[in-house]
């Protein structure tokens, strides 16, 4: 579910789609153009009903990147960095670094997307009753009233008070307010966030059984998507407030064995690979270090050239990538590993190595901070 690509920049935010957006785009275009504008407007030939239904879905489609970015706009304005949105379903997520600082900001941030779904809505209204009564063609006028009243539903979904959807945070805003107590806040907004996800999903499969095919699937379609959201946003809560406070240098690996750059790669295996067991080893010289050489790279030469070549032609030179300093917080070491897409980062000072931390020492740090903060 992690596909996504990259579709604008706003407001120096970029969009991005998640490829899941598709299959909804597809079953909203299907299901207004076969289902809803037959009924209103059955005068349209079939194509047409097509292209309305195109039409409705686009502009839902921006309508949902405005009740998007209007809490991406009141995050910037609180000092919250968005690295971007990515659209899903009902709406998106906006890719903030950090969580909001106080329960105020993440009202502020929660209500100002339901309040732009409200506003369009009104401003749908608005225009569907000006066209009208000027008399426009009913083609328009029906795409003008689907938008009103998904714009309307949007809102009001998104007000269901579970988490991650907004009603969740405005909820779980109010009990970190009141219980000054973020993760347990977070417990109890999830926990409705599933049984709501749960409800929609039963509804679904009983719409199912009753031969309400399309309707059935939106709404297991929705509920299982607001349940992994639910699980995965609390569980990132848990280990950012195990993490937070936590520096590179409290938890990396001081005594590193490294490996001297002219060193072969027949010796690299039988005294380094096989006897301690790691996948890649810090190539140093003079004191300096220099890159990384892993048994992947190992494993691309041939076995009977490996006497003649050395550690230092096949390591990966040093880079940004794979180097932290010490006083870099854990959390954001771990999505520099999940960036560089390598389980052990280089802990470095002047160019000289000073540690080694592995994404293993960061998850058995959690599991014993976890265990100790269990209530
Ligand atoms: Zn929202």
């Amino acid at each position: 579910m992690n596909r996504s690509f990259k579709l604008i920049t706003l407001f120096g935010i970029p969009v991005e789609i998640n490829y899941s957006w598709f299959i909804i785009l597809g079953l909203i275009i299907f299901t207004l153009a076969r289902g809803y504008f037959p009924v209103t407007n059955p005068e349209m030939p079939e194509l047409g009903r097509w292209l309305m239904a195109a039409v409705a879905a686009v502009l839902l489609f921006a309508s949902l990147l405005a009740h998007e970015f209007s809490h991406s706009l009141v995050a910037l304005r609180n000092d919250l960095p968005i690295h971007g949105i990515t659209l899903f379903v009902f709406g998106g997520v906006a890719h903030m670094e950090k969580e909001p600082s106080t329960p105020a900001v993440e009202f502020k941030m929660a209500a100002a997307g339901p309040a732009m779904s409200f506003f369009l809505a009104i401003v749908f209204f608005a225009l569907t009753q000006t066209f009208y009564s000027l008399g426009l063609p009913a083609y328009i006028l029906s795409i003008l009233n689907y938008l009103f009243i998904l714009n309307l539903a949007v809102g009001i979904f998104n007000l269901i008070p579970g988490f991650p959807l907004d009603g969740g945070r405005l909820l779980r805003a109010a009990l970190w307010y009141f219980s000054k107590n973020l993760k347990r806040a977070t417990r109890i907004a999830s926990f409705f966030g599933k049984v709501f996800a749960f409800i929609l999903i039963a509804y679904g499969l009983l719409n199912l059984f009753v031969g309400s095919l399309i309707t059935g699937i939106w709404f297991i379609f929705i509920g299982l998507f607001l349940q992994e959201a639910a699980d995965t946003s609390y569980q990132q809560i848990v280990m950012k407030k195990a993490l937070t406070g936590v520096r590179v240098e409290n938890i990396m690996t001081r005594s590193v064995v490294t490996v001297p750059g002219n060193l072969t790669l027949d010796k690299l295996v039988d005294e380094y690979f096989f006897r301690f067991r790691y996948t890649s080893f810090p190539v140093v010289e003079d004191d300096t270090l220099r890159g990384l050489v892993t048994l992947h790279a190992v494993k691309e030469v041939e076995k009977n050239r490996w006497p003649q070549v050395t550690a230092g032609e096949i390591m990966i030179p040093l880079s940004e990538k794979l180097i932290v300093g010490k006083d870099l917080e854990v959390i954001d070491a771990l999505s520099k590993m999940a960036g560089a897409g390598s389980g052990r980062l280089l802990v470095a000072e002047d160019h000289k190595l000073i540690g080694i931390l592995t994404q293993r020492d960061i998850t058995r740090l959690f599991e014993v901070k976890s265990r100790i903060d269990e209530e």
